[in-house]
């Protein structure tokens, strides 16, 4: 499969204005955004609501130019944690049902629901390789006040508990065990120090009424400053359409209407968490919480599941393959 992004899956070049992760004018997003969220790790133009409550005034970038939150070195503030093992029924032990023994996977649920109440510490500025950003961002949320924080450890947790069934190392970037962040380096970082076979953002998308679907993010090749995307933006597509098969199946859902083309994939160069890794990597946006559809899906714990369900098999097929 051809691995050159630019030729076959690069969003077209008018950004819609609805989807908070388009690139672009932040200032003219945020404006036209009123009540998205400022979802993906690094795109940082607007806020949601808080838990239980309702959307927000979109705000602008902050200027602020305080240096990351995270421990000198270049290593994360804090150990990753292995994540605990399943606790459903496990599989009986053995490599034949435990296909990804020796493998890790690092799991990285976007946001953070304490990012609501540390502002100012979300808001510093971190070095993405090629500029610097807000080290998170809030996420968006359902307009019931579901919020994309509280949807992404969850997912994250049950696609924890699959994977380790299936014999993998799990490590997760955070457990709701710190009060915010992490920022979106240390994100990165986090993937990189695990040496990861394959790491997996989770998110959902703050959109437009009527833009549906899922969609995974690929790493743009990025060359500049700390940032050198050469060697995984090929594994990482891989990943991306390995996954985009099995969510797809799993879930019964449909690629993103709303950009992609119909793919399921989309590149972007401008968000640090794809930019720093140095290992297969992608963002996957499981629907569009502002969506009244998608968000009855999105609040569903039996649709949850069947989300991690596809999220663990596009892994599982990548890792094999
Ligand atoms: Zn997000």
């Amino acid at each position: 499969m051809p691995y050159d992004h630019r030729k076959t899956t690069r969003r077209t070049p008018t950004p819609t204005p609805t989807s908070s992760h388009t690139p672009g004018s932040v200032l003219t997003r945020a404006l036209a955004l009123a009540g998205c969220c400022a979802v993906l790790a690094g795109c940082g133009a607007s806020q949601a609501a808080p838990p239980g409550g309702k959307a927000q005034e979109t705000r602008l970038e902050s200027a602020t130019q305080s240096l990351p939150p995270v421990a000198s070195g270049g290593q994360p503030s804090r150990s990753p944690q292995a994540a605990p093992q399943s606790s459903r029924s496990p599989q009986p032990v053995s490599q034949g049902n435990r296909p990804l023994a020796g493998r890790t996977v690092v799991i990285d649920p976007g946001h953070n629901s304490g990012n609501f109440r540390h502002s100012r510490e979300i808001n510093q500025k971190v070095n993405i390789g090629t500029t610097r950003k807000e080290c998170d961002t809030t996420g968006t949320s359902t307009d019931a006040g579901y919020t994309e924080a509280s949807f992404t450890l969850d997912v994250s947790h049950r696609l924890r508990d699959l994977l380790t069934a299936r014999g993998a190392k799990v490590v997760l970037t955070h457990d709701a065990d710190r009060p915010w962040g992490p920022c979106i380096d240390e994100r990165a970082r986090i993937g990189n120090a695990a040496r990861a076979d394959a790491v997996v953002s989770v998110h959902a998308d703050g959109s437009a009424v009527g833009h549906r679907g899922f969609h995974v993010i690929l790493p743009a090749r990025v060359r500049g400053g700390s940032a050198d995307t050469a060697k995984i933006v090929g594994p990482s597509r891989d990943l991306g359409e390995d996954i985009v098969d099995r969510f797809a199946r799993a879930t019964g859902t449909s690629p993103a209407n709303y950009l992609g083309s119909g793919t399921g994939l989309d590149v972007r160069d401008d968000l640090g968490g794809l930019n720093l890794s140095t290992v297969p990597k992608v963002f996957v946006e499981c629907g569009n919480m502002r969506d009244p559809k998608d968000a009855q899906l999105l609040t569903s714990a039996a649709w949850r599941q069947k989300a991690a369900q596809g999220l663990a098999d596009g892994i599982a097929t990548y890792l094999k393959g």
